[in-house]
């Protein structure tokens, strides 16, 4: 059983480790009753990652204590930063392995049977090593028509609230040929929706380049860019659609949106992470972009891009934001008409630039009442983005059937929205359908289906005949 703690990179790290002990033979369960091993997939981005960790291995320890033979993993990124803490902490625990050690979890539990608790930490991937971009690693996916395919690791950047790069090492893009392989061989599987994946995937291909020429290697001259990446995974056959996270505000260029707006198979949504409204608390987070660039920016993705729906990130509370500083992102937000958000009060993690200016922590109080002050402007601009859509007629690909009313089928558009509609057709799971909206709320679209466009591909029978 493996539990996931964590963002895209970790849920597509703990597809390989699925995959990888799939492949060692055991098999997966839902149950933690059932199971012998439990991976915990980590993430020290999230708030309160550590008490989350330490309150989950307090349950597992009794877990283990009824049968020894149980076995304990903890993965991912707190795992890189706190190697120390968590066998100090929970001795019971019989793996610690790292963000770039996911290719050794069967070997780590094998070693860990014999001789007692293993930790492996790597502190920078391996580059040239199969370890750094796993693709021939089994991979265990949780969808059949969707796959996440990392392109980069690391990040080059110094956000001053942020642990990423500390525990993720330096950017490493994987090379272009990898990552078509890669999307070719899922295509012919089935998959149909490839999620390209990277810390600043703006940034995709700059330190080929550089690696190349001091290599004395000249095969690699320019660097390969985001945009061609993009033209040539939406150009694969049996991809019908490609999307991609997180782009850096200060990286984007007018070749990624012309990219987006020609090539047919990428979706129109960009998550274009504001952060804060104000220039002083921009530079203090060492973003690299002001609000007004970041707003001609996006005017410039919208006019390129007909029928963009727009996706961000914003901080409330960064330490030494003044009331000042919240209007100016109100006033931001409210420009930028985001068609969702996500929205997190600063919370300091340790080893971090943020967390040392304990000075200028804001008053929680203060920051709670800011948060609920954003989320109605944020609430607004969502709910007109979602009505703008009703009477159309959207795609959506089918994720099964509606939480909200079993009888319902779900889907997903283009722009990544989320539509409960009704069929009297029971669609597979990734079939594409046309679907007409009637209705429209805060967080999903309402609607009826008009006809299949495009049905799943499966590819689990094959015939064997001799000549
Ligand atoms: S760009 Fe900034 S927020 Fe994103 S991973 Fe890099 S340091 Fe963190």
């Amino acid at each position: 059983m493996v539990r996931t703690f964590g963002c895209q990179m970790n849920e597509h790290d703990s597809e390989r480790i699925a995959g990888l002990l799939e492949h060692d033979g055991l098999e997966p369960v839902a149950d933690e009753g059932l199971a012998d091993v439990v991976v915990l997939n980590t993430c020290c981005i999230r708030e309160n990652a550590d008490m989350k960790l330490y309150g989950t291995l307090g349950t597992l320890k009794k877990w283990k204590d009824a049968d020894p033979n149980r076995q304990i993993v903890v993965a991912g990124c707190l795992a890189q930063k706190d190697r120390e803490s968590v066998r100090t902490r929970a001795p019971w625990v019989d793996v610690v392995m790292g963000t770039h050690n996911v290719h050794r979890a069967a070997e780590l539990l094998h070693q860990s049977s014999e001789s007692g608790g293993v930790t492996e930490i790597l502190d920078e991937a391996i580059v040239d090593d199969y370890a750094l971009f796993p693709s021939a690693l089994p991979v265990r996916r949780e969808t059949s028509y969707r796959s996440w395919v990392t392109i980069q690791i690391g990040c080059d950047n110094t956000c001053a609230y942020c642990i990423v790069p500390a525990v993720r090492g330096k950017e490493i893009s994987r090379p272009i040929d990898d990552v078509l392989g890669e999307v070719r061989s899922l295509a012919a599987g089935g998959v149909t929706e490839i999620f390209l994946l990277g810390q600043n995937v703006n940034s995709y291909g700059r330190d080929l380049a550089l690696a190349s020429r001091r290599a004395g290697d000249d095969t690699v001259r320019i660097a390969p860019q985001f945009a061609a990446l993009l033209r040539e995974v939406g150009a694969v056959p049996g991809v019908r659609r490609v999307r991609y996270m997180s782009p850096h505000p200060k990286d984007m260029r007018e070749d990624t949106l012309l990219a987006m707006a020609e090539t047919a198979a990428v979706c129109e949504h960009l998550h274009y992470p504001l952060q804060a409204g104000s220039d002083r608390v921009l530079a203090a987070m060492h973003r690299g972009y002001t609000a007004e660039r970041y707003l001609d920016r996006l005017a410039e993705a919208r006019r390129t891009i007909p029928d963009l729906a727009v996706t961000t990130d914003i901080i409330v509370g960064f330490p030494g934001e003044t009331e000042g500083d919240f209007q100016r992102t109100m006033e931001v937000a409210a420009a930028a008409e985001f068609d969702s958000a996500y929205l997190f009060i600063f919370s300091p993690r340790e080893g971090t630039a943020a967390a040392a200016m304990v000075d200028d922590f804001c008053d929680p109080a203060e920051v709670g009442e800011r948060y609920e002050r954003l989320k109605v402007v944020l609430d607004r601009s969502a709910v007109l983005k979602h009505r703008g859509r009703i009477g159309r007629i959207e795609e959506v690909v089918v994720e099964g059937n509606s939480k909200r009313n079993p009888a319902h089928l779900t889907g997903r558009t283009r722009q990544n929205k989320l539509v409960h509609f009704s069929s009297d057709e029971q669609l597979r799971v990734g079939t594409y359908a046309r679907v007409e909206i009637v209705d429209a709320a805060r967080f999903h679209l309402a609607g009826r289906f008009v006809e299949v466009t495009a049905l799943p591909v499966h590819r689990t029978r094959i015939a064997v005949t001799s000549a």
